[in-house]
């Protein structure tokens, strides 16, 4: 028979999202008609902008006329967003050329794809809680041992407690590659500057890489916040920062994101090229490129009448979260986040999340996210996305208010 990759077998149980989708499926199965409120999985639920739509219909009439009709593009995405995308960059005072952006189908796949180019023998460090694609390709990529008590052996875990904000301090031994997600998906915090200072500063005394993931930049509304990591002086040389249409542009379904590999980046054995010269290679070889009707909706969600629909929508989704936030407060719940990003991280009281995931669910039919399902230190939080139309919303708070039995 032939050899499985045995890595698979180290996963721990499933994935988060199949196992809640298992348990709001016996709950419905168990209470038919009854409907359940979901503010679990981080989907949008607004429609495209009309600008957006519109430049995607042309983008399809473009390709139903035999002179206008284009197959392949470059797999690096089409030159004319990957200078908006740069000037983006621009607007925020640093300097990313169109050559370091790469556009991909998303940022999902890029966090997975992106460790391809390190060293199989790389030591990995990760927020704890995370998003649960920075460990899991890791341990299929065989960068970490067993798992054993909620963690991976050889995985270096970066604790984000009430303590400290959810923002953790670099690691204190040597790692080469580090994941950090802001503003962070789950827990809702944003680093400062002098966090991310810290990290960058750790990641150039160590020669490691950070890897940035800013899919939820567009929802800070705090402008003294960084957006980017390469708003943070010598980032240019120790980080890649992904990000996608996705959230900001409700894209989940369009598909859509990109990767900026500086090409001051250098690595060991990489040659003058540097990193950029390996993604490159990575991205020509293994990615044919995103669809061409897809980046012309990004490149409209770019342009100032994109950007101001689609800020509109931001705004709709940030009242979400503080009707989220404001509410589990006023019923003397401890909430987080939910200010520059557009999720909650929510204490439980007593319970483990789990636990409070299944009362929320029987009790008020609220659906939320177990924060343990994100690593061990989202145990004893839950994780309440303001993805979801307002009414609905309204309905989920209004219903843990009168159900909720503490
Ligand atoms: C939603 C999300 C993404 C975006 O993924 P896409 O593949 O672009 O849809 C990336 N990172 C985090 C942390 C996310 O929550």
């Amino acid at each position: 028979m032939v050899k499985c990759n045995p890595n698979y077998g180290k996963l721990a149980a499933g994935y988060l999202f199949p196992e809640i989708g298992r348990r709001v499926k016996a709950f419905t199965t168990g209470n038919p008609g009854v409907k359940v409120m979901r503010l679990g999985v981080g989907d949008t639920t607004q429609p495209l902008e009309p600008s957006i739509v519109k430049a995607m219909h042309a983008a399809v009439d473009g390709l139903s006329r035999e002179d206008t009709y284009s197959g392949y593009g470059d797999e690096q995405g089409n030159a004319a967003l990957r200078a908006a995308i740069a000037a983006w960059y621009g607007e925020r005072g640093v300097t990313v050329e169109g050559g370091e952006v790469f556009v991909s189908d998303g940022a999902k796949c890029d966090s997975a794809n992106i460790a391809s180019i390190f060293a199989s023998d790389s030591v990995v460090a990760v927020q704890d809680p995370a998003y649960p694609v920075y460990v899991d390709s890791n341990v299929i990529a065989g960068r970490t041992a067993s798992f054993k008590d909620g963690r991976y052996e050889g995985l270096v875990y970066l604790p984000c407690t009430e303590e400290n904000g959810f923002v953790p301090s670099p690691p204190s031994g040597k790692v080469d590659l580090i994941y950090l997600c802001s503003p962070n998906n789950p827990t809702g915090a944003v680093a400062t500057r002098e966090q991310l200072a810290e990290f960058v500063e750790y990641a150039r005394a160590n020669g490691a890489v950070i890897i940035f993931d800013a899919a939820y930049s567009f929802f800070i509304t705090d402008s003294s916040l960084p957006r980017s990591i390469y708003e943070i002086p010598g980032a240019a040389e120790c980080a890649i920062e992904l990000s996608s249409f996705s959230k900001f542009a409700g894209f989940t379904g369009v598909r859509l994101g990109w990767s900026v590999v500086p090409k001051a980046l250098k690595g060991d054995g990489c040659g003058d090229g540097g990193l950029n010269a390996l993604w490159n290679r990575r991205q020509c070889t293994m990615f044919n490129g995103a669809s061409n009707v897809a980046q012309a909706g990004g490149l409209a969600a770019l342009s100032p009448e994109g950007r101001e629909e689609c800020g509109k929508t931001i705004e709709y989704y940030m009242e979400n979260a503080r009707v989220i936030r404001e509410g589990l407060s006023s019923l003397g719940f401890k909430a987080y986040g939910g200010v520059n990003a557009p999720f909650a991280w929510v204490k439980t009281p007593g319970v483990g999340s789990w636990e409070f995931f299944d009362k929320l669910l029987n009790e008020c039919r609220v659906v939320c996210t177990p924060g343990a399902g994100f690593g061990p230190c989202g145990e004893g939080f839950v994780r309440f996305s303001a993805f979801g139309r307002r009414e609905n919303v309204q309905a989920a708070v209004a219903s843990i208010r009168e159900n909720l039995k503490l």
